[in-house]
């Protein structure tokens, strides 16, 4: 029996060295979201809470608190993104989110993309790691243990563009045209491309560090600087650059690997590789024991991050999160599968695997890893959703809340604490 101790519930709080303090009781915020969110909330939440009683006996407890965003704040407050939400996510930092729908070529702006862009939150972060007894198109799926760092809030995403013919899209043009010696023709759509040194090296950065400090082998900057010299390219040697003027006794170039240590890398030393966007779709199928932190740019790592999903069972098995220096929000990487909103069939994993990282976030790692041990044991035992159902013979399918439901039970059963 667990001995619940009582203590107010408190917020995260952050102290002058950028790391948190976690009170026993933290608040933690939460959005449903829009489609699928809400049955996969539903069945996350009991799977969160049993790995931390199972883990603490009672002493920690997660205080959900509901914040709004999407659909449902458009219904109750007549808007998708109501300003509360934004200095509720300021205040309590840390918050787990459902997906949220955007419409596609017009309408209003991606509510997950200003999220992002308004708190800062400039690095997506996603690991990729295989579960024994999940469907794999890979014949050694048990290869990939990835991390991506993917850059939040530049590149394509920063929101620069203009339709074809509208007047902003003609002024560009002209000025294109008129001071550059470009040759656009006019009806050319718009789109800018902004990369900085300063958004560039603290997402690589944080990639670093994590490397370091996780104990990872190496870090590899994705890019496509052999066409866009000056944004991608720029992202590799910006790099190079954070590595040497700030862990140049942690890390180690590949090339310096080849040349001075004879191709082996020294101990308890990362080592900074850089590949073209396009060379790494294939490595990380071909060699996928290589790489295991990624650092890139935004459009490389939203394509990179499902591409792996998919070797390691789809989207219904990837987390993620988003995290910059004052907030972090914990999110599944796929979207709200509308087709399937109310029907408790998705695949809820992606957002209970999100949860465990904001476990591991808040240093509650015995939590998370409860929850990493339980995942496989029921998949093993016969039971999965839909979309790994349909491809393993021996596994009943069962509904989103009833694999929660049995996660649940394979935590409380099991020995490790
Ligand atoms: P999606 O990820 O919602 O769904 C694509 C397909 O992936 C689904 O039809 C389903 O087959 C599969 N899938 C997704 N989630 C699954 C799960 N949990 N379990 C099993 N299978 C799952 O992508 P979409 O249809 O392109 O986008 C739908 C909406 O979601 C769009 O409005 C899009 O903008 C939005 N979106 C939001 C986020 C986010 O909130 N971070 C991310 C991506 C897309």
């Amino acid at each position: 029996m667990t001995t619940q101790i009582q203590i107010c519930s408190e917020k995260i709080s952050l102290r002058p060295n950028g790391t948190l303090t976690v009170p026993p009781r933290p608040v933690v915020l939460f959005i449903e979201g829009d489609g699928t969110g809400p049955d996969i909330w539903r069945a996350t939440q009991p799977v969160l809470e049993a790995a931390v009683d199972k883990a603490y006996g009672g002493q920690r407890q997660i205080v959900w608190r509901e914040i709004l965003a999407g659909e449902k704040a458009f219904k109750l407050m007549g808007s998708y993104l109501p300003v509360e939400t934004l200095s509720d996510l300021r205040e309590y930092r840390v918050a787990l989110k459902g997906p949220l729908t955007t419409p596609i070529g017009g309408g209003f702006r991606s509510l997950n993309v200003s999220l992002r862009q308004v708190l800062d939150l400039y690095a997506c972060i996603r690991p990729v790691r295989y579960y024994p007894g999940v469907p794999s198109p890979l014949r050694e799926p048990e290869k990939i243990d990835m991390v991506v760092f993917r850059e939040n809030t530049e590149d394509v995403y920063a929101g620069l563009e203009w339709p074809a013919h509208s007047s902003e899209a003609n002024k560009i043009i002209d000025f294109l045209n008129k001071e550059l010696g470009c040759r656009l023709s006019p009806g050319t759509s718009i789109g800018i491309k902004p990369m900085t040194e300063q958004g560039s090296k603290r997402l690589i950065r944080m990639a670093l560090k994590y490397a370091i400090d996780s104990g990872r082998a190496s870090v590899t900057l994705m890019h496509k600087g052999n066409i866009m010299k000056y944004t991608e390219g720029a992202f590799q040697n910006w790099g190079y650059e954070v590595a040497l003027e700030e862990f140049e006794d942690r890390v180690v170039s590949e090339a310096e690997v080849e040349s001075r240590y004879y191709g082996q890398a020294p101990a308890g030393k990362v080592v900074l590789k850089d590949r073209l966007a396009d060379n790494l779709f294939q490595q990380v199928l071909l060699r996928p024991s290589e790489y295991q932190v990624i650092a890139t740019p935004n459009l490389n790592g939203d394509y990179i991050s499902d591409a792996l999903a998919a070797q390691v069972g789809g989207l219904g098995m990837a987390p993620g999160a988003n995290i910059g220096d004052n907030c972090a929000i914990f999110e599944a990487t796929h979207g709200s599968a509308p087709k399937y909103a109310g029907q408790d069939k998705v695949n809820p994993c992606s957002l209970i695997l999100s949860g465990a990282m904001l476990l591991e976030y808040l240093g509650w790692r015995e939590a998370a890893q409860l929850i990493h041990q339980a995942l496989p044991r029921v998949i093993q035992a016969g039971k999965a959703t839909y979309d790994l159902a349909r491809q393993l013979p021996h596994v009943t399918e069962v509904s989103c809340s009833a694999f929660g439901q049995a996660l649940v039970g394979q935590i409380i059963v099991s020995n490790e604490r």
